[in-house]
């Protein structure tokens, strides 16, 4: 989002050089620069012990893809305490492991995705209301139910990751 106005104070923003970054919006009321926002999301790949991915359902993105645990990063957390919460929140699952997958700027929705692989044991998915159905998938079998792979889609970079991790 580019702001015109200030978030803070309404005040109609002027454009002033910001060093490096050029003209950035400043508001002359609050002596702030208001640098063009967008939501920082994190999105994990779960597995467990048996090579297989935990894909949700969730029918307000889609009905027919399937897609990894995500959500938003809220002020004060880091990505990592965001991946260990949402995958509890959404399938029940305590990690065990967590490692960085890099960022992935997707587009569509002007969200920066913090991708992770997550490594849980296998139990059975105690899913949130937001989650219509999970299941643990066989790695070799997700794609086919996965988001298209596109520019823009994390999911697909992150699953190469992982499967080059299993080194088969
Ligand atoms: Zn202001």
């Amino acid at each position: 989002m580019h702001y015109v106005y200030c978030p803070e104070c309404g005040e109609k923003l002027i454009d002033k050089p910001a060093g490096d970054e050029g003209l950035v919006p400043f508001c002359e009321k609050c002596g702030k620069y208001r640098f063009d926002m967008f939501d920082s999301c994190v999105i994990i790949l779960v597995a467990n012990e048996f090579d297989e991915i935990a894909l949700l359902q969730q029918n307000y993105l889609s009905n027919e893809y399937r897609s990894f645990v995500a959500g938003y990063i809220k002020p004060g957390d880091n990505a990592e305490q965001t991946a260990y919460r949402e995958v509890k929140e959404e399938l029940g699952l305590d990690l065990d492991e967590l490692t960085y997958a890099g960022t992935y700027w997707f587009e569509l929705r002007g969200q920066l995705m913090h991708g992770f692989i997550g490594k849980a044991k296998k139990k059975e998915l105690v899913l949130s209301q937001e989650v219509n159905r999970a299941d643990w998938v066989h790695y070799e079998k997700a794609p086919e139910l996965m988001f298209p792979d596109m520019p823009g889609n994390a999911m697909h970079p992150i699953y190469r990751q992982y499967v080059a991790s299993l080194g088969k």
